[in-house]
């Protein structure tokens, strides 16, 4: 695979496609009958009515390993990021489409070693410092170094809970000419080691879980943003010099369409909503997309809890990656179809 693309500077907004294998679950409905035909490393075949074949940046096929992803999508966002832009990773699909796998993967207990199912978030940590390393020894001279600080907060039916610190909820976002966009009253810790990030994670994921309890609902219908604000500063001309960069890794909830015949009340809104983050965001990357491509369009940022909170991350000086995650099974065919639709609209 060649990462060669993510690297092109002229390129902001890439899309991958990531198909996992077969469930048993699926297995044993459908057996392996399937809705996909793979036809080459950029292309793919739904073999519904009509056919229709979609192209995107990359296909990644049913076995590749969490480290070739890495190496594919994870490895050139940490790039480009120690060389100035900001970067969003986005993982979208149907609930039980492997969303989570390729963002988190299995998380280890104690949080001290990767493993062969670790996802890109571990792995893109575990590059960053080593990465951070090698610069602040290669530039010594300039007494260059770097401070890395995370937070990670969940959006459920348009508020924000801050996962590293679940008492606080319904927190509101904020905009300041000095910091830009910022969530205020949200928990920000410092990390320099992969341990540190693990240990985040996993606080994390399990507050998620509480949460979802708490409010009877599902994680499959919140959002997850884990942030890390990467700040560089260097002494040349007996002048110091600040760079700040922003990786985003975004979880989103599930593409599926929310049933709201039927709902009422809270139920009807909480539909609407998370319906709504999801279309807002594919609009702001489709209108980006027309920016780059040198139109004028407004870009409603504004919409949605989501897009506003990561208004400083996409466009402008950043990179968005999407990571639309299918299941090759007939079984979710139509669910896989607007996958599939939403991924190819971001090109
Ligand atoms: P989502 O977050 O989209 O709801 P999950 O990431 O929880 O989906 O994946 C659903 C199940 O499928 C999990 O048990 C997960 O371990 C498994 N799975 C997902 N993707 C893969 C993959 N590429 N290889 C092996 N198992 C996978
Ligand atoms: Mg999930």
């Amino acid at each position: 695979e060649d990462p060669a693309f993510w690297m092109d500077r002229n390129v902001q907004v890439g899309v991958l496609v990531r198909l996992r294998p077969i469930s048993a679950a699926e297995s044993t409905a459908y057996g392996q009958k399937r809705c996909l035909i793979q036809d080459s490393s950029k292309t793919l075949s739904w073999t519904g009515h009509p056919e229709t074949m979609f192209t995107f940046d990359h296909v990644a096929c049913e076995t590749i390993s969490q480290e070739k992803l890495f190496r594919v999508v994870g490895l050139p966002m940490v790039e480009n990021c120690m060389s100035g832009y900001n970067g969003c990773l986005f993982a979208y699909g149907q609930t039980g489409s492997g969303k989570t796998y390729t963002m988190m993967g299995e998380l280890s207990k104690d949080g001290n070693e990767l493993s062969n199912d670790s996802g890109l978030t571990p792995r893109i940590f575990e590059y960053l410092f080593a990465r951070i390393k090698e610069e602040e020894e290669r530039r010594r001279e300039d007494k260059l170094k770097y401070i890395c600080k995370c937070s990670f907060l969940e959006i459920y039916n348009e508020q924000i809970t801050d996962l590293l610190e679940p008492s606080s909820t319904n927190l509101q976002i904020r905009e300041d000419i000095k910091k830009g966009v910022y969530v205020e009253n949200l928990m920000e810790c410092y990390v320099s080691s992969v341990k540190d990030v693990m240990l985040l994670l996993l606080q994390g994921v399990a507050n998620r879980k509480m949460a979802a309890t708490n409010m009877n609902s599902e994680s499959s219908r919140s959002h997850s943003v884990f942030t890390c604000v990467i700040e560089s500063h260097w002494e040349r001309d007996s002048m110091t010099h600040l760079r700040f960069g922003r990786l985003n890794l975004v979880d989103l909830a599930g593409s599926e369409r929310q049933k709201s015949s039927g709902a009422e009340g809270d139920r009807l809104k909480e539909a609407a909503n998370i319906n709504r983050s999801l279309s807002t965001l594919g609009l702001v990357i489709m209108t980006l997309v027309d920016v780059a491509n040198g139109k004028s369009r407004h870009v409603p940022y504004r919409d949605s809890r989501l897009t506003f909170l990561l208004q400083d991350s996409l466009g402008g000086n950043s990179k968005t990656t999407i990571v639309a995650n299918i299941s090759p099974s007939i079984c979710s065919s139509n669910e896989t179809l607007s996958t599939l639709k939403f991924a190819q609209r971001a090109k």
